[in-house]
């Protein structure tokens, strides 16, 4: 991945002032400007190369990293009916929804939510096992609330049918 240097004085590093979508929405325009001599420029993205970078609890940052979606979706689907191409397709709607909304860097609990609300409409026992890993509960009343919610949801939507 080529970083962004400035054009002016070649510093790697430079702060993002804007981001939009360009019209046919294959591209995107950023407004920079170098942290160095403080100028400023426009590049065009393409869509597919712009690095998507996970925040992490602690606060580093890793490139994001579908296959690691996936590995988390087996383990939290181990023995039950959830197809490799169903997790494949969780981890590629969550990259699209990322890149989409136009963002270069995405906490990692804003991830496994969107894991989690995905995983609930394929397999509920997925779902909170995938959910108590993610979340750590640190005690068993948050897994506990977890499982009331869900159960709770199910209810709400068997009464509508
Ligand atoms: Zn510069």
């Amino acid at each position: 991945m080529k970083s962004m240097r400035c054009p002016y004085c070649g510093y790697e590093e430079t702060r993002v002032l804007d981001t939009r979508p360009t019209l046919e929405g294959r591209s995107i325009r950023r407004r920079r400007e170098c942290a160095h001599c403080g100028r400023r420029f426009t590049t065009f993205e393409t869509i597919e190369a712009l690095p998507l970078v996970v925040i992490k609890q602690d606060g580093s940052r890793e490139p994001f990293d579908k296959e690691k979606i996936i590995r988390g979706l087996m383990r939290a689907s181990v023995k039950r009916p959830v197809s490799l191409e169903t997790m494949q397709a969780i981890a590629d709607l969550i990259e699209r929804e990322a890149r989409g909304a136009g963002l270069s860097e995405i906490p990692s609990t804003e991830i496994g939510e969107a894991v989690l609300k995905h995983l609930l409409s394929v397999d509920e026992v997925a779902y909170v096992r995938f959910a108590s890993v993610y979340r750590q509960f640190s005690d068993v009343h948050g897994f506990m609330k977890e499982l009331e919610g869900l159960l709770k949801r199910q209810s709400e939507q068997s009464g509508k049918n």
